[in-house]
């Protein structure tokens, strides 16, 4: 039996994928623990794997564009190296004392990287979302994005300095972020991921997985629901939430999720056909859902796909407008621009989705998404690499 220490980014979107496969390799006998932050102890315990947590305020980090301050690529980049400063001592002692067998963590945890890198232990990367792999769509994206921010998305002295502290030297900041490990992980099937041929063997496109997710029992879904939902991280979007109840104030049940940053305060008139709240358990509504408005995450995205479900993509950052182009280019939804989400564009996206013809394109994405081996294949694969 073997050790696996996980790595993920303290967000929703990067823990729900893993933990399905975490609670696959607990079923099967081995031993996994993830240096997280607190706030996902409940969720990653119920999988029956363990937590070494940290508290450093990251989950909680708002990354709303703020005009006046930096945009929200560089303030999360500068936050994982703030992040790294903060928890990469601890976790190198932590690794000593268990001497996992593998580590599974995603490039963007600097602290992980180091500890790899620095070791050389055995290890596999996890992809949420793109894989970040020289040339791919996901690289070219970022170098586009440090390019239009006319300096790199993270301070690349500082990076230097704290990497070597770890005994890692790095030549170039933007290749250090797509550092490959011998085994790579993409939550999503291959179909959907724009350059899966090209990316090589190392590759494994897995697919969405979904069991070990903790959700609220007792919420209310009606058949035929509208979800609507900007995610966890890029949500602080009140007024884009009240256009959408203008929108569809007399559209049969809609179901709401306005995130952690704000309040029903933020919301005096909802319609009477709508439900709202900070969180709802969102594969449950899916299972009854029509159409799907979202941010376009991956997680969501791919959620919406294996239940069937034509998505509406209003993006709230580059990733998620790559995604929302995707989704329009496979015919899975349209992509509507916020800029451009007027009540009546919204009513007007839903209406032209909630069709046949993007459910069949839908399902058939979904088979794929499906058919890709998700969690038990994941697991399948740590459990060899971790020999
Ligand atoms: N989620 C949920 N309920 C909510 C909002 C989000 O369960 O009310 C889950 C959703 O199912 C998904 C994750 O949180 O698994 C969000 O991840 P995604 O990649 O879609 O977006 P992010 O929050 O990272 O922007």
């Amino acid at each position: 039996m073997s050790t696996f220490v996980f790595i993920p980014m303290p967000a929703y979107g990067h823990v729900n994928p893993t933990l399905a496969v975490a609670g696959k390799l607990v079923a099967d006998g081995h031993r996994v623990i993830y240096y997280i932050d607190e706030t996902f102890r409940a969720a990653v315990e119920a999988t029956g794997a363990e937590v070494r947590g940290y508290s450093t305020g990251l989950a909680e980090q708002s990354w709303q564009p703020q005009t006046g301050s930096a945009p929200p690529v560089e303030r999360l980049m500068t936050r994982m190296l703030d992040t790294a400063e903060q928890v990469a001592d601890d976790l190198q002692h932590f690794l000593s004392t268990v001497d996992p067998d593998l580590i599974v963590y995603e490039s963007m945890c600097l602290w992980g990287k180091f500890a790899v890198m620095d070791s050389g232990a055995r290890s596999a990367l996890i992809y949420p979302s793109y894989a970040m792999a020289p040339g791919s769509s996901a690289a070219r994206l970022m170098r586009q994005m440090a390019e239009k921010l006319g300096r790199p998305v993270v301070d690349p002295e500082r990076l230097r300095a704290v990497a070597a502290k770890y005994g890692v030297s790095i030549d170039n900041t933007m290749e250090f972020f797509f550092h490959q490990a011998p085994t790579n992980l993409v939550f999503m099937p291959k179909e959907f991921h724009p350059d899966s041929d090209q990316l090589g063997e190392r590759f494994h496109f897995v697919g969405p997985t979904f069991a070990g997710r903790q959700e609220v029992a007792d919420f209310p879904v009606r058949d035929g629901t509208l979800l609507i939902s900007l995610g966890t991280v890029f949500n602080q979007q009140a007024e884009f939430f009240r256009t959408a109840m203008k929108a569809f104030a007399d559209s049969g049940p809609v179901v709401l999720s306005y995130g952690s940053r704000l309040s029903d305060a933020d919301f005096p008139d909802v319609p009477a056909n709508f439900t709202i709240a900070s969180h709802v358990p969102q594969l449950r509504v899916l299972e009854h859902s029509r159409v799907f408005v979202t941010h376009g995450g991956m997680n969501s995205t791919m959620e919406g796909i294996a239940n069937g479900v034509p998505l509406v993509v209003v993006p709230q950052m580059v990733e998620q407008e790559m995604t929302a182009k995707r989704v329009a280019e496979l015919g899975l939804g349209i992509h509507l621009p916020p800029e451009e989400a007027t009540a009546d564009r919204l009513a007007d996206a839903v209406a032209t989705v909630d069709t046949p013809e993007y459910r069949e394109r839908v399902a058939k994405m979904r088979e794929a998404a499906l058919g890709s081996g998700g969690a038990d294949k994941a697991a399948a694969i740590l459990t060899k690499v971790a020999g």
